[in-house]
């Protein structure tokens, strides 16, 4: 790291100073977010106090505009490269992400369809009203219960997920005189993370039927071809063909490249060893976005292309006609699209020896200043499940003081409630000031909790320069609405 004022032997290797601690660094934002003349944060020109002011914090801020032009560029970027090769691509939102009716209606209204894996989140879709012939249902554990509840639906496809399950779902279907519409989810070995892949031959996860060869009791059958055979041996199964999801928060195309040649050449063996047509493919979702200013989210169009590229000479090679492709993108459509909005409290400063190593640094301790904001791992879980990283800046008004190595935690009894690790931050923060996250789109209102009876926040929309909230933040009468009270005890 190039020395700069401010920079801190604390912070990580990856982590600069910025040049201007009061920029938006754009990748990270929504479309939308600026500063506005007065320097406070904004979207769609709405002033965040005024957010707090109306709302309260902390707050999920959402841009509907950003949501849906985001979900609408996978589409047309993915319909584009594949147009020659299989008419189209259906994108399937990921609604694990972040979901509830509006959303499910935004989706639907751009022209995507939707990914649920559970019962209550098939309640969501019914209730916005999404034709169920767009919708997919995902889980490793399905019970009987929302099996039935996909074929009530007619459901477009169940993605299956074992051989224990398939003979399931085989039976449900059949008692009901019905015939389900079946995707396989398939573990190709091909593992990507961030800015890498692997690829292993054996599999040791919970999810999907392993590609490798010895996989089953059966020497020399793979589970997924002992699940290919089977499920076309059922007369109450629709096989539509095959799925794979290999990650989340990926860069590069390559890991899925690999496994969309993967799974082509599996595609083709099992359509003329068994006669069959397996009309789809689905290569998941995993996209990733940019957290910090070091994540280089690449545009949809380069994604597609590149996996255009791979799937149209895979099935030149084999001499197939190529599938139907689809993918399931969840965090590179609502990620950027949503910040945290936080308010500040007690603020301290603690002094931490020097990493071994750092230049010149011997017996010498360093300020690291914590920042704590109302609220934490019940809004955010990412940083204590998966060390994620996040940035933050000052939003209530810019700062031209120096920049400060700093802390942003939560108010929950857990020391790991760290909602960002390192950043720079004016060293004039203060209590009362507001904060925002960017990038708390995905996998973070989803995966709130009570901890600590805190309320979960609220989820914003904003369009048009107006806000309104899609799903409002928790009361204190909610946090006691299913305790049975005294009296019952
Ligand atoms: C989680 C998941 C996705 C979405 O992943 P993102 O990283 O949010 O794009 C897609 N498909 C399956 C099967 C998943 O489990």
């Amino acid at each position: 790291m190039t020395e700069t004022t401010g920079a801190s032997p604390l912070a990580p290797e990856w982590l600069a100073v910025p040049a201007d601690l009061n920029a938006l660094h754009a990748p990270m934002w929504a479309a939308g977010v600026e500063r506005n003349d007065g320097g406070e944060l904004a979207i769609d020109g709405i002033p965040v106090s005024e957010l707090k002011a109306q709302f309260g914090s902390p707050l999920f801020v959402m841009s509907e505009t950003d949501f849906r032009a985001r979900a609408r560029a996978f589409k047309d970027a993915f319909d584009a490269a594949f147009e020659d090769i299989c008419g189209g691509v259906d994108v399937y939102y990921a609604g694990k992400s972040f979901l509830c009716t509006a959303v499910a209606s935004w989706v639907a209204e751009e022209g995507l369809r939707l990914d649920t894996c559970s019962g209550g989140e098939l309640a969501v879709a019914a209730r916005a009203g999404i034709d169920g012939a767009n919708l997919g249902l995902h889980g490793n554990n399905k019970s009987d219960a929302e099996i039935n509840r996909a074929l009530d639906m007619k459901l477009g496809r169940i993605v299956v997920d074992s051989l224990d399950e398939l003979e399931r779902v085989a039976k449900i279907a059949s008692a009901r005189g019905e015939v389900a519409k079946v995707m396989l989810r398939l573990t190709p070995g091909v593992h990507a993370h961030t800015h890498e892949f692997i690829a292993t031959a054996h599999e040791d996860q919970k999810f999907g039927l392993s590609m490798a060869g010895d996989s089953t009791e059966e020497a020399g059958l793979s589970a997924a071809e002992e699940a290919v055979a089977a499920a076309t041996s059922y007369d109450s199964i629709e096989l539509l063909g095959l799925h794979c999801h290999i990650g989340s928060q990926i860069f590069e195309p390559e890991g899925f490249a690999l496994a969309a040649e993967k799974l082509l050449v599996f595609l083709a063996a099992m359509q003329s060893k068994y006669s069959i047509v397996l009309p789809e493919l689905d290569l998941g979702g995993g996209y990733g976005i940019a957290y910090t200013p070091v994540d280089t989210p690449r545009p949809a169009a380069e994604i597609a292309q590149a996996m255009a590229a791979v799937v149209r000479s895979s099935c030149a090679g084999l001499g197939i006609k190529a599938p139907r492709i689809s993918i399931e993108p969840g965090r590179a459509i609502v990620g950027s699209s949503t910040f945290t909005l936080y308010e500040t409290g007690t603020l301290k400063t603690v002094r931490v020896d020097a990493p071994a190593g750092a230049d010149g640094a011997e017996n010498v301790t360093f300020p690291r200043r914590y920042v704590s904001v109302d609220g934490g791992m019940s809004d955010n879980a990412r940083p204590v499940l998966y060390d994620a990283d996040y940035s933050a800046v000052l939003a209530s008004r810019t700062s031209l003081a120096e920049p400060q190595l700093s802390r942003v935690v939560g108010k929950h009894c857990e020391s790991g409630d760290i909602v960002v690790r390192d950043v720079y931050l004016p060293a004039d923060v203060a209590a009362g000031d507001l904060l925002a996250v960017p990038g708390t789109g995905a996998y973070c209102w989803a995966l709130s909790s009570n901890y600590n009876y805190l309320a979960r926040p609220g989820v914003v929309a904003v369009r048009g320069g107006t806000a309104r909230w899609i799903v409002r933040g928790e009361t204190e009468e909610d946090l006691l609405n299913r305790d049975m009270g005294v009296a019952n005890v």
